[in-house]
């Protein structure tokens, strides 16, 4: 499988940027939608950002998050809004200098964080016009650059996996809107991500503390449980459902989401047995 920072090579940055979850500090703190043009600048607005590593100022759009109301989560607990799907604006990434992070960790940046990005990232970036456009095809290369920019400075697994993950959901909104023939390298490319959310999922299991990303700890079991499914991993996906049954604080909606995908692995199961009973 080709690296998930192919297509990072034309920033000037390492297309082989190794994702690895083991070894890290641990001191260190289907809807389709169809939006007009139009109809997306009324529910979005610029907002003027300051990089904290270049000093570089720039606007950036994000969502006026008082018209687009949530309306439920996916499997893999993507979040589904009613007018327009903020995975597209939630990483802001710097053109001066190649930093890139989510909205919300933007600013959190220490300086031993500003000095390694400066010598890893800036000093190579190559940098690109803005975008003008945001769409799922550009919120996928921001949110990989974002992934690239957290490896780089020695995040967390568990913030690293969460990245994974959103990239994950990003594909899932961007197999919404593209053709059928080229849906086949995007559903492996999401695999890939996936499976490395999944993997860094459990490598953060052990010491992290929650809530996390807003997920307490039965919702984190079912997340791994979904993973595992997804990665046809039957047996461990089934071991972590059945935990989100008896964990302290699950509620009955996430028990009710846990069946179903407990539900689903066993048709897989039981269409294997059929399948190789009948060869
Ligand atoms: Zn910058």
């Amino acid at each position: 499988m080709e690296s998930i920072f192919s297509d990072l090579g034309a920033f000037g940055l390492d297309s082989d940027q190794p994702l690895d979850f083991s070894g890290q500090s641990k001191e260190e703190k289907p809807v389709k939608k169809v939006v007009t043009r139009k109809k997306t600048e009324q529910l979005v607005f610029d907002r003027k950002i300051k990089c904290p590593v270049c000093d570089h100022e720039f606007l950036s759009k994000t969502v006026k998050s008082s018209i687009n109301r949530f309306e439920k989560t996916s499997l893999t607990l993507r979040p589904i809004y009613s007018k327009i799907d903020p995975l597209i604006y939630d990483v802001i990434q710097c053109n001066a200098c190649g930093y890139a992070a989510q909205n919300t960790t933007f600013n959190k940046i220490s300086e031993r964080q500003i000095k390694t990005i400066k010598e890893q990232i800036a000093s190579k970036f190559i940098s690109k016009d803005e975008p003008t456009d945001y769409s799922y095809k550009t919120a996928l290369i921001k949110n990989k650059l974002a992934l690239y920019n957290a490896i780089v400075m020695g995040s967390k697994s568990v913030n690293k996996a969460y990245l994974c993950l959103r990239i994950s959901w990003i594909i899932d909104g961007y197999l919404e809107t593209i053709e059928d023939d080229k849906k086949e390298a995007l559903t492996l490319e999401r695999l890939n991500f996936v499976k490395n959310a999944y993997t860094g999922f459990l490598e953060a299991y052990e010491t992290i503390s929650f809530p996390v990303f807003g997920m307490n700890q039965p919702t984190y079991y079912y997340l791994l449980g979904v993973l595992a499914y997804e990665l046809s991993d039957y047996s461990h996906s089934k071991r972590w459902l059945s935990k989100v049954m008896v964990a302290e604080g699950s509620h009955q909606r996430l028990k009710d989401k846990a069946r179903d995908v407990k539900d689903l692995v066993n048709q897989k199961i039981k269409e294997e047995k059929e399948a190789s009973s009948s060869e």
